[in-house]
């Protein structure tokens, strides 16, 4: 299947079946916002579990936060958002369309060959890097680039647009009431460290985990849910001692490339993309991307090494310190952070990306087929599906039982219309893995068969184990 008809499959499987919606759809969506179904909603709850476990419950000293969207502006001046946060852009005059300007460059980079291509964006970095405006129109006018909608070159002059939506607080809607959608949720953890260190006696080196919404105003949101306006984030500030923070960068590059993988997705479907031109905050900085479908390696989650900026501008801006006594050297001093950050929607699309499949299955002249999700049990929406052979003779009695006996521990499913093969593929679709049939053996001997998902095998199990082989199946650590 081809890539790109494979991110086409992908986004109509998940409308289909209830993982993703456009945002408001009846009056024609709202771009770059979606909405989560009935079982893109379980997906993603699942995949924010696993990370949050994995980076508080799992780990000895990182700790947990839930900080609000809203935050004083000052925030904002401090943290360098509301000078800084923004990305060059650039309208053709004739079609009316906004670009930014590297995804511009890039675009028309990967029509080359690549050695040219790599010759552009090189140009293309050095001038982004010096917030050359002027050379970047340049660039665009000497290579004759031109919009994807109206074919022409007709271009306004390079421009920063900031990405942060804001708003009103109170009734008066002057200046000074000006607040703003957080753009990222580290701020929140910034703010709080102090209060997190103390109230929870935390030495150092210790971390704040948070997951929550972030949003901005991305001009060029395309790519589904890979680039949204409303997304999630799942963060993670790591404090350190000044000096340490190299060590420590390591060990998160390597801990999070371990956690990617534990979901099953395969090493070469992963590379770090190790940043060369650095933030003016960061002394490093890597990606991790993802082979996306219909989108080639991007990034799905950052890992910077910040220094003392956020803590230290914080500091400055607020006017109250934000040190920390180390008691093992008898000294103050503000940490240093490495941060893991990665978006929580962007998963959902790489786990997707990875499980989704189109299998055909035609033998001895039948033609045959089906759409799998071939999920992580531990983040697939339901986990066991309850499928009683017939309508009758007490066979929806005894699911109907097991389903009481699992719902407390996990997500069923129970299902008695159509025949058996037609049930196991809507399971299939929804990335079920496992599947019990209730049926007129079950009366006599107390066994009912299981399903498997990925091999399609089936087999013979007691009733009364099937809690606990599924519970064992689905557990996180
Ligand atoms: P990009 O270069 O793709 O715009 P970024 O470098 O600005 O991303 P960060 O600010 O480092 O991203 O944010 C951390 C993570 O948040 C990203 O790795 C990504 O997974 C996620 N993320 C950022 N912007 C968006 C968005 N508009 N929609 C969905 N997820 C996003």
């Amino acid at each position: 299947m081809a890539n790109e008809s494979k991110l086409q499959n992908i986004i109509g499987h998940c409308k289909e079946y209830g993982f993703v919606f456009q945002s408001s759809e009846i009056y024609d969506g709202l771009s770059a916002v979606y909405d989560y179904g009935q079982l893109g909603v379980e997906l993603k709850r699942n995949i924010r579990d696993y990370w949050w476990k994995s980076m508080t419950q799992m780990q000895d000293n990182i700790v947990g936060l839930d900080a609000a969207i809203f935050m004083h502006p000052t925030v904002w001046k401090a943290s360098g958002h509301v000078d800084n946060f923004s990305d060059p852009m650039i309208d053709n005059k004739d079609s009316q369309k906004r670009y930014r300007v590297d995804h511009l460059i890039e675009g028309y980079a990967e029509t080359l060959d690549k050695e040219k291509g790599e010759a552009i964006l090189a140009q293309m970095d050095q001038l982004l890097a010096a917030n050359d405006f002027v050379g970047l129109k340049q660039l665009i006018d000497d290579y004759k680039i031109s919009c994807g909608v109206s074919g022409t070159c007709n271009w306004t002059e390079v421009r920063q647009f900031n990405l942060m939506f804001s708003t009103e607080i109170g009734s008066v809607a002057d200046e000074a009431n000006v607040i703003y959608l957080r753009p990222e949720t580290a701020q929140g953890i910034f703010v709080n460290f102090l209060n997190v260190q103390k109230s929870g006696r935390m030495k150092i080196p210790f971390g704040i985990a948070q997951t929550g919404k972030a949003f901005r105003n991305e001009i060029v949101a395309r790519g589904f849910i890979f680039r949204m306006r409303e997304f999630e984030q799942m963060e993670m500030q790591f404090f350190v001692k000044p000096g340490t923070q190299q060590e420590w960068y390591e060990h998160w590059k390597a801990a999070r490339m371990k956690w990617h993988l534990s979901l099953g997705i395969p090493q070469d479907s992963y590379r770090f993309h190790d940043h060369v031109k650095l933030a003016h905050y960061a002394d490093a900085a890597c990606d991790i991307e993802y082979d996306f479908a219909g989108m080639g390696f991007k990034e799905v989650e950052g890992i910077h090494s910040r220094t003392d900026y956020d803590l230290k501008q914080h500091q400055q801006f607020s006017g109250k310190k934000l040190t920390y006594f180390d008691t093992d050297i008898n000294q103050h001093y503000v940490p240093y952070v490495v941060e893991t950050s990665i978006g929580l929607d962007r998963t959902v699309l790489m786990i997707l990306s990875a499980a989704y499949k189109e299998e055909d299955l035609s033998a001895e002249g039948k033609e045959d087929s089906r759409v799998v999700l071939s999920l992580p049990p531990m983040l697939a929406p339901v986990k066991l599906a309850v499928l009683p052979l017939t309508k009758k003779d007490g066979l929806p009695e005894i699911a109907k039982e097991l389903i009481d006996q699992c719902r407390p521990y996990f997500k069923c499913f129970y299902e008695e219309k159509d025949s058996i093969g037609k049930r196991y593929r809507r399971q299939d679709a929804i990335g079920t893995p496992f599947c019990i049939t209730i049926d007129h053996q079950t009366k006599e001997d107390q066994t009912v068969t299981i399903r498997h998902r990925d091999s399609m095998t089936q087999e013979r199990i007691a009733l009364a184990s099937v809690k606990d082989m599924v519970m064992d199946k689905i557990k996180m650590f």
